[in-house]
């Protein structure tokens, strides 16, 4: 393997100001917008489009008058384009997940290149324009494909808050009490597709009370795009 700069989550300082060609990598609603005090959150929700999990995240959402945004994977996207039209024909953002959901660190700078940018013409070809958010899969940076992702002027966008809705942690219990802790002003990871040990069917689940506690506490759900204004 190529001595490449590989960056974890939160090594590189979020709020400095970029040169306009070097990636931008935001986690906060503060990040997207440059507020500090926000009554709202992001939800984001990663690896559908899945066709048991995401149309009953989408059924939940409608329901309670919520918006979020999906970080899909590009294969997916393309055994399952109707679920990306809903999405957005409902009022929620689409993202780039990369096409096959490789771990960054493990494919070659021009693999990890090709991901981003296969993702991008699915969805181009899917939805009718280019997605203006990525997020890496398993939320690693790598070089080679921030690069690509900024060349192709689109925003790497992590999370400040995990629901960790997956492998032994992700339990009704665990989800629940990861659930009561998000914040206003919080970007929040959770999963509707069901690769690997993700446990969209617990998400979906622990959705509605979610949904409804943000309601009477006055926090409203914002897409990624309209959070960025
Ligand atoms: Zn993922």
């Amino acid at each position: 393997m190529t001595p490449e700069l590989y960056l974890n989550p939160g090594q590189w300082l979020l709020k400095q100001s970029h040169p306009s060609n070097s990636p931008v990598i935001l986690k906060s609603l503060a990040d997207l917008n440059g507020r500090a005090e926000h009554a709202s959150v992001c939800l984001t929700f990663d690896d559908g489009p899945d066709p048991a999990f995401s149309p009953r995240i989408l059924d939940i959402l409608a329901e309670h008058k919520a918006r979020a945004s999906f970080f899909v994977v590009g294969e997916f996207a393309e055994q399952h384009p109707q679920l990306v039209e809903r999405m957005l024909q409902e009022g929620h953002t689409v993202g780039n997940h990369t096409f096959h959901h490789y771990h960054p660190w493990t494919v070659l700078p021009g693999t990890a290149r090709e991901e981003v940018t296969r993702t991008s013409r699915s969805l181009q070809q899917i939805i009718g324009f280019a997605p203006r958010w990525f997020r890496p899969p398993h939320g690693r940076l790598r070089r080679a494909m921030l690069k690509q992702v900024a060349a192709e002027g689109m925003k790497t966008v992590l999370w400040t808050r995990s629901m960790i809705d997956w492998g032994p942690l992700g339990t009704d219990e665990g989800i629940a009490e990861r659930m009561a802790e998000i914040r206003q002003g919080e970007v929040i990871l959770m999963h509707d597709g069901e690769r690997q040990h993700n446990k969209p069917g617990i998400t979906a689940r622990q959705l509605p009370a979610l949904l409804e506690r943000l309601q009477r506490r006055g926090i409203h759900t914002l897409t990624l795009d309209e959070a960025a204004g």
